[in-house]
């Protein structure tokens, strides 16, 4: 028998197909009477615009300042226009980097947030907010970090290149292999993730073969919802370490870094883990977790390689370094030199091994 906590956060969500339309509803259910709306600058501008057309009277218009990893001083900037706007909320319109800037604006503030997500990171359901200073980027948890709302709109979605979407898709995919083994499981968070894999698995291929698949792009957003509840839910282990000691020390990219690693990292616990990774392998409808994953990623096209990331063969040892000081809690106790092998493997594009 095992034990377990289960704590469910308060998030409510509205997913659908045109359900942006509902935003200045979802604000007035918040009380608030005028939403800055946030995005990063460029290509969201354009939808950030029209969220604040919808808001009508509600908004303080929008902010497209975001950019990723959540430097302070950008906060610091935006911080300063949410007062001079008078804003009573924060509407944010994007990926995780734009809903990085809503959750360090919410913490400082603790003003009600609206989160419209437009890729499949997750970031919107978890208490969680990773920022960068001088450098560093830490991280910290907070219930005043958690959005109160979140509207997923499938449409929204549709414009996500198939390369991004097949990236993005395993980097939130990370977020329920890891549940499955996290010292913090339970059966709730198990049977999302389970599903949220499986959504994924169903889902990329078609995208990447057909972008306008709204049934596969329904059922990849309806996968990030449940492999981000995972990760607010449960904590995450060494696939989500490995992964920040690459983005902190060497600036790799966010979900194509997540993308090459996660069936590294599912090999390294495979033994520790025979029972998650059956339930990997059962919603990939694969034999072996770590190779089902290897294989996904081959056929979407995404990233298999740290070197094609732009990784230096040097920084191996300093990022093994980095991956066993302080180590997450991890089923497989975490050895340099296998870490190192781990590594070296995915650097070089070779498939992954325990
Ligand atoms: P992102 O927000 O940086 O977006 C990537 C790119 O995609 C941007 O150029 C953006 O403009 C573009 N884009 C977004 N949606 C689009 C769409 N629908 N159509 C076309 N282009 C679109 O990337 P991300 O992977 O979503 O987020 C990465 C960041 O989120 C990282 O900083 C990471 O640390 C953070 N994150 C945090 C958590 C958490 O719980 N705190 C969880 C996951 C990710």
């Amino acid at each position: 028998m095992e034990s377990f906590v289960y704590e469910a956060l308060p998030t409510r969500v509205v997913f659908g197909s045109g359900t942006v339309a509902r935003i200045r509803e979802e604000v007035e259910r918040l009380g608030a009477h005028r939403a800055l709306v946030l995005t990063t600058p460029g290509r969201g501008e354009g939808l950030a615009n029209e969220v604040s057309s919808l808001l009508r009277d509600r908004s303080a218009g929008v902010h497209a300042g975001a950019v990723m990893h959540t430097p302070i001083d950008v906060t610091e900037k935006a911080l300063s226009v949410v007062r001079e706007r008078a804003a009573d909320a924060l509407v944010a319109v994007g990926g995780g980097s734009t809903i990085g800037l809503s959750k360090a604006l919410a913490l400082r503030t603790d003003l009600p947030q609206v989160v419209v997500p437009t890729t499949y990171a997750g970031s919107e359901l978890t208490p969680v907010l990773g920022e960068t200073a001088q450098g560093v980027k830490t991280t910290r948890s907070d219930p005043r970090i958690l959005p109160e709302t979140v509207i997923y709109d499938v449409e929204l979605t549709m414009s996500l290149p198939p390369a991004l979407s097949a990236t993005s898709g395993l980097n939130a995919t990370a977020h329920a292999v890891e549940a499955l083994y996290a010292r913090e499981r339970n059966p709730i968070t198990s049977l999302m993730a389970e599903r949220g894999i499986g959504a994924f698995a169903r889902a990329l291929p078609a995208i990447v073969a057909n972008p306008s698949n709204r049934e596969a792009r329904a059922g990849a957003l309806e996968g990030a919802w449940l492999c981000g509840t995972c990760l607010g839910a449960v904590g995450m282990a060494l696939h989500h370490k490995l992964c920040h000691a690459l983005g902190g020390a060497l600036g790799l990219p966010h979900a194509e870094t997540h993308a090459v690693i996660l069936p590294h990292a599912t090999a390294y616990n495979a033994p520790a883990a025979p029972g998650a990774m059956g339930l990997i392998a059962g919603a990939l409808g694969t034999a072996d977790a770590a190779g089902g994953l290897w294989d996904l990623a081959g056929r979407i096209g995404a990233p298999r390689a740290l070197s094609d990331l732009g990784m230096a063969e040097d920084a191996i040892d300093r990022v093994a370094d980095l991956a066993v000081a302080n180590p997450y809690w991890n089923p497989r106790p975490v050895d340099r030199d296998a870490i190192r092998a781990l590594l070296r493997r995915a650097w070089a594009g070779e498939p992954p091994e325990a």
